[in-house]
């Protein structure tokens, strides 16, 4: 992976993102993750500054304000947002940047960065998407609703993304992601 990039992971909450995302990291160290902003509380086991930076709405607000985020969102009910400065430096420097973010937000980076490569990760059905959720045992019924909610208007919006991949089998939704970052013209 030589050339700075930016790499956007989009998909329904629950999908997966974050275990490909996991598994990505293993695999090539040399990719940046970007840690998001959020004023969502910490799950059990989340740590803040790792999973995480935990923030109120008013410093969130603030950080809007100071044009400290690169792109934000509200989703079910609360602010995300990526910090702009880190990413620009690590970019700078040649590394590809990883954004695990929602629709929203990825609609902002394509209009402030075009040349970022774009994927969409879809779930094998709804169904097993509610399973997902609810098997992942880290959030309560309102928020895996507000999830579910938000998770069809997501999936319409797949083929605006340069690349969609299914995430059925981890394994194989893995080497579709591992094949879209070390193409040549990408990572
Ligand atoms: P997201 O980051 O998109 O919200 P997670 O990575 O937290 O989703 O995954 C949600 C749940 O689904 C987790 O319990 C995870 O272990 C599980 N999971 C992820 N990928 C698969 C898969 N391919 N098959 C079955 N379960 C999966
Ligand atoms: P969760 O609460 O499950 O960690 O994340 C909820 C949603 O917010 C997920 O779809 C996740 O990709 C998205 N998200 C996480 N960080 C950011 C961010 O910095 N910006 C935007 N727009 N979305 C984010």
């Amino acid at each position: 992976m030589a050339k700075g990039r930016l790499i956007v992971l989009t998909g329904p909450s629950g999908v997966g993102k974050g275990t490909i995302v996991k598994a990505l990291l293993q695999h090539h160290p040399d990719l940046y993750l970007s840690v998001s902003v959020t004023t969502r509380a910490p799950r059990v086991g989340e740590l803040d500054g790792k999973n995480y930076y935990f923030v109120n709405r008013s410093q969130f607000e603030r950080m809007v304000a100071n044009g400290e985020l690169l792109e934000w969102a509200e989703f079910a009910g609360n602010y995300y947002g990526t910090p702009r400065l880190s990413v620009e430096q690590q970019i700078q420097q040649g590394r590809c940047v990883l954004l695990e973010i929602e629709l929203e937000g990825a609609r902002q980076i394509r209009r402030t960065f075009p040349s970022a490569l774009r994927i969409f990760i879809l779930p094998p059905s709804m169904a097993e998407l509610e399973h997902r959720l609810r098997s992942r045992g880290q959030d309560s019924d309102t928020a895996i609703v507000r999830r579910l909610q938000r998770a069809q208007a997501e999936i319409d919006a797949a083929n605006e993304f340069d690349i969609q991949i299914v995430n059925d089998d981890l394994e194989k939704a893995l080497r579709h992601v591992e094949a879209a970052l070390l193409s040549p013209v990408n990572c």
